[in-house]
């Protein structure tokens, strides 16, 4: 048997075979170096386990018994029933759902480690546990008083014979062997800077740990890596775009952008016109700017892209402007389509619904370059659409678009200055993570004469207080948001609910008033006549889905009702909540949740009324939800994270980031580590299938 090596094919190892390794390969592990980044799952430590008779209701525990007895009973809610028992006592596991299959799992006499809350009712019991069967090795290693790793497994693992028994001694025998051949390529310097582990020892402690903290500097060890590893894919891309001359010339902001701020119905706040000033200084520069401009909803962001459009088409450069929805991209045409023509510039709206003669004369226009600005969503950069001279995309409302458009646009006009919008403002250093290359700008500072939104939350059964309260509103000319959720998986149901209740809101609960009905199946000319009638006033409560929920300004709007709110999440209530506020005066927002209400969903409707600041809401958005799907990572092009969490080594990514940047910096010297480093890093982002693999 020929000594194994961090390359040596994983099939050669004792016990696995071309079989075996065709399925590990499924998970990622080709060689025997691979194994030691699959990573556990969870852990079972003796220390954290509770005696069965010391349980006392609300204690949230893991205990470790045998299965005693089953049985599915009748009652007033049909459920299974383990009792489960150690020598102390014995405890009742109930589920209420998936129950046939679960019987069938559970066999008298095995051993089970269960993880959940303790509540009593006629009894100690535990309602939907965390359940998983310990196999004897786990016995054992637990007896013998070690933290146990268990792995992730899958059908195919087990149906090949690869249990989590055998899944551990194969990551045992690499660990035995290879640990001493790891190469710590983090030179001694940082790990003292930054107090991290040595490689060897964060590998064998985060599949063995001796104790949880040395499991977590393990983990952070290898975060740490992780995350430097995507800082050199991010700072090095940065590098190659912003190398780019594009041989533009822009002249200093003149005439037409000062004559064009001047007419604006308002005066800019502080915070918009350092944001402008910046953006033609990007603008005026020979290397494209990539500018992220953020700030809360209802800041102003639009007018600063309008700002920057105008500037472009001073010096002849058309604007791409692209928004999420059609219902924002007709919105922003509305607004701006008529003072953009008094100062001498033609735009035009581009959406999916546009017949395919006004299409082509747009088309046309576009391309010999008599329009300067070109609203629409994606359809802005299909493929039929050729600009004459492309100088400035903005996408509104990134965290709704992929990066793979902002590619596509920027692929289409060369090299475009690029504006990106996003009202979810997030931590710097985690923006610059998530956006890349981008340069950020922030505008914190509200328009003048804004009134906080006061926000609520209230139970369903107090609807006809609410409506008893939103008439005498109506009576008062306020007009009224009444929104329902969308959620893709049940769109069909979900629109059929909006439009069962605007049936009924609008013959029954709000007979004498007007109400409208907006979705996003709505045609387009009712679509555009139904807003056009809810801003003039003359409608006084608006029935929408969530396609209001991004950009929709109507500043008439005072109040919104969110119906299904514990459907929602924070930021998209956030969001919402936007919509109303925006003139001078004062917002409201009722949300109205349908039990039963989660208790996260409990708390996330607590935080949302107890917090007016986007800032807030999105960290704890991020929390609650973890990045992935707050941000939808892979949206971002991100690659996958295995170890590190983006919300909670926030704190890594500045110092990941600083030791790279020092690493590409063109006049550094690099010394014999930090040239090993570099390479080792760019070895990496050549051959990598996934982060987060070692050797
Ligand atoms: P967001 O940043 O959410 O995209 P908008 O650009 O839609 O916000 O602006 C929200 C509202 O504030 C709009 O009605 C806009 O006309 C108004 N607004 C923007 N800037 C100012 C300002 N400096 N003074 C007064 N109102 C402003
Ligand atoms: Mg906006």
């Amino acid at each position: 048997m020929p000594e194994l090596e961090l390359h040596s094919d994983v099939q050669y190892m004792k016990g696995v075979g071309p079989r075996r390794a065709a399925v590990l390969s499924k998970v990622g592990i080709d060689t025997v170096g691979d194994l030691l980044g699959y990573l556990p799952r969870r852990y079972i430590d003796r220390s954290m386990i509770v005696p069965i008779g010391t349980l006392k209701a609300n204690m949230d525990v893991t205990v470790i018994g045998r299965v005693l007895g089953k049985g599915i009973l009748m009652g007033r809610r049909k459920r299974l029933e383990i009792i489960l028992g150690d020598d102390t006592g014995h405890i009742a596991l109930i589920w209420f759902a998936g129950y046939r299959y679960l019987e069938k799992m559970f066999t008298k006499g095995d051993v089970y480690a269960v993880t959940g809350q303790v509540t009593y009712f006629q009894q100690h019991q535990i309602v939907h546990p965390e359940a998983e069967k310990l196999e004897d090795d786990i016995d054992q290693l637990i007896h013998t008083g070690r933290i146990v790793p268990v792995y992730p497994s899958t059908g195919e693992l087990k149906k090949a014979g690869i249990t989590g028994r055998v899944m551990r001694q194969l990551i045992s025998r690499a660990l035995d062997n290879l640990s001493g051949k790891l190469n710590e390529y983090l030179p001694e310097k940082y790990r003292s800077d930054y107090s991290l582990m040595r490689l060897p020892d964060a590998i064998r402690q985060i599949h063995y740990p001796d104790s949880m903290e040395a499991r977590e500097s393990a983990r952070i060890r290898l975060a740490f890596d992780e995350l430097m590893e995507l800082q050199y894919l991010i700072l090095n891309s940065r590098r190659k775009s912003r190398s780019v001359g594009r041989g533009h010339t822009y002249k200093k902001p003149g005439s037409t952008l000062k004559e064009f701020t001047k007419s604006l119905p308002f005066k800019l706040t502080e915070g918009q016109r350092d944001c402008v000033q910046t953006i033609t200084g990007d603008m005026c520069n020979e290397k494209p700017m990539h500018r992220l401009l953020q700030g809360d909803v209802g800041c102003g962001k639009t007018v600063v892209a309008i700002l920057a459009a105008v500037y472009a088409a001073e010096n002849g450069h058309q604007t791409a402007f692209m928004a999420p929805t059609e219902i924002l991209a007709e919105q922003h045409y509305a607004v701006w389509q008529k003072p953009l023509e008094d100062a001498g510039m033609n735009s035009a709206l581009i959406t999916g619904s546009l017949k395919k003669g006004e299409r082509r004369a747009i088309e046309t226009g576009i391309a010999d370059g008599t329009i300067k600005i070109v609203f629409g969503t994606h359809a802005v950069i299909s493929k039929s659409v050729t600009f004459d001279n492309l100088g400035l995309v903005v996408i509104d409302e990134q965290h709704r678009f992929g990066v793979m458009q902002r590619g596509r646009l920027i692929k289409k006009g060369l090299y475009p200055d690029t504006l990106v919008m996003s009202a979810t403002p997030i931590p710097r250093t985690l923006a610059m993570t998530l956006y890349g290359d981008l340069d950020i700008s922030s505008i914190k500072t509200m328009p003048p004469g804004r009134q906080p939104t006061r926000t609520v939350w209230r139970a369903a059964s107090s609807r006809p207080d609410v409506y008893k309260f939103l008439k005498e509103k109506l009576k008062k000319n306020d007009q009224i948001f009444i929104i329902y959720p969308l959620v893709e998986k049940s769109e069909k149901l979900d629109l059929q609910a909006a439009e069962d209740e605007y049936k009924k809101l609008k013959k029954e609960v709000f007979k004498e008033f007007s109400v409208g009905l907006l979705h996003g199946r709505t045609k387009k000319e009712t679509r555009n006549k139904t807003i056009a009638a809810f801003r003039a006033g003359k409608l006084g409560v608006l029935v929408a889905t969530t396609v209001i929920e991004v950009g929709i300004d109507i500043p008439s709007a005072t109040i919104m009702v969110i119906e299904h709110a514990e459907r929602f999440g924070l930021s998209q209530l956030h969001q919402l909540r936007g919509r109303v506020g925006r003139g001078r005066r004062p917002g409201m927002v009722i949300a109205m949740a349908v039990p039963p209400v989660s208790a996260l969903a409990k708390e996330r409707l607590e935080m949302f009324a107890a917090t007016p600041d986007g800032f807030r809401i999105a960290e704890a958005d991020l929390k609650l939800r973890g990045p992935g799907e707050f941000f939808g990572t892979r949206q971002h092009g991100l690659p996958e994270l295995k170890v590190a969490n983006l919300a909670e080594d926030v704190n890594l990514l500045p110092i990941t980031r600083k030791v790279v940047a020092s690493l590409l910096a063109d006049d550094k010297a690099l010394d014999r580590d930090d040239r090993n480093l570099l390479s080792y890093l760019r070895r990496r982002s050549e051959s990598r299938r996934d982060l987060g693999r070692f050797g």
